[in-house]
């Protein structure tokens, strides 16, 4: 009897396999047609300044608005992207989108995008992304081009020349996700970074948790000794808001400032809208 449920289970488990597999296949023709179909936008999440009291930027967080499944998170689609190689054109019209979107908002903000690793696999991303500056015409200086650790793993010489120029040219370099992941302290002297995202986990857990406060605390003192402003990201409560700005962080972000949304477009798409 056990070896029949036994042989059931593996019966079961092969064909949610099978079906997890179909599914995932599916996901990736249809993320090939995604842009010319044009379901791929972006949200905008405010980042708000400390010492401004203002908002003085927005991260694009690219979203898959699927014709038989709906809104698509970037957590899913994303490995599937990188994974079938329509990342580099993904991340090539995540830049440009938010780069245009940017030059038309009434404030000069700060536009964050998130790379991808792999997109410094391209041998033309310096070029690509100076090439959409100059199309677009929006000031480097208000672009920030967020990157992982993984970013910095393989092919280092390259990726740091890629960096070294993008900084040269005024974009801001921001070591995203902070205290995840490798968080090697001499990645954050070995490339020029301008800013560090403390990953979302340790602002969860500020409330309950004194390690984690002490670990924001620190990377908050680093980022003061190395010139590097530090971003709190996923602050949901004021308590949060409180405990961050204490431990002097320069700008926060999460859904108690505002969740992604049009952002700043909005005003747009209403002008328009009036303006007939
Ligand atoms: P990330 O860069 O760390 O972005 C922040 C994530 O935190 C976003 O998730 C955002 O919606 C979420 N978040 C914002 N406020 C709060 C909060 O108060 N609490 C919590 N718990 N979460 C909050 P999202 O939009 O699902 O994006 C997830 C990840 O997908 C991003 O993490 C980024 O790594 C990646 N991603 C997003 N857009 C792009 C893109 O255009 N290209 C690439 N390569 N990756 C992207
Ligand atoms: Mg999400
Ligand atoms: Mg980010
Ligand atoms: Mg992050």
């Amino acid at each position: 009897r056990a070896k029949r449920e036994g042989r059931g289970n593996a019966c079961f488990f092969d064909a949610e396999m099978d079906k997890a597999a179909r599914m995932r296949r599916q996901l990736e023709n249809d993320l090939r047609q995604a842009i010319l179909r044009r379901q791929l936008y972006l949200d905008y999440q405010p980042i708000y300044d400390v010492g401004s009291d203002s908002v003085s930027g927005y991260e694009a967080l690219l979203r898959w608005r699927h014709p038989d499944r709906g809104v698509i998170e970037p957590e899913t689609f994303i490995p599937i992207a990188e994974e079938s190689g329509s990342i580099a054109a993904i991340g090539e019209w995540v830049l440009e989108q938010a780069c245009q979107e940017a030059v038309r908002w009434r404030q000069p903000a700060s536009v964050a995008v998130n790379l991808s690793p792999l997109q410094f696999m391209i041998p033309t991303l310096y070029d690509q992304i100076e090439r959409i500056l100059r199309k677009t015409g929006l000031d480097p200086r208000r672009l920030e081009l967020e990157i992982t650790e993984a970013a910095l793993m393989r092919e280092r010489t390259a990726v740091l020349a890629t960096l070294q120029r993008l900084h040269r040219l005024g974009v801001r370099v921001v070591m995203d996700d902070f205290g995840t992941g490798f968080s090697s302290l001499s990645n954050l002297r070995a490339f020029p970074f301008d800013k560090i995202k403390v990953d979302r986990s340790f602002t969860g857990a500020l409330e309950h948790d004194p390690a984690a406060r002490s670990i924001v605390r620190a990377i908050i003192g680093l980022g003061h000794s190395l010139n590097m402003p530090v971003v709190t990201e996923g602050v949901e409560t004021e308590l949060q808001r409180r405990i961050v700005i204490e431990e002097g962080c320069a700008q926060l972000q999460g859904i108690f400032f505002g969740k992604p949304d049009l952002g700043p477009s909005q005003l747009f798409a209403d002008m328009d809208r009036a303006a007939g």
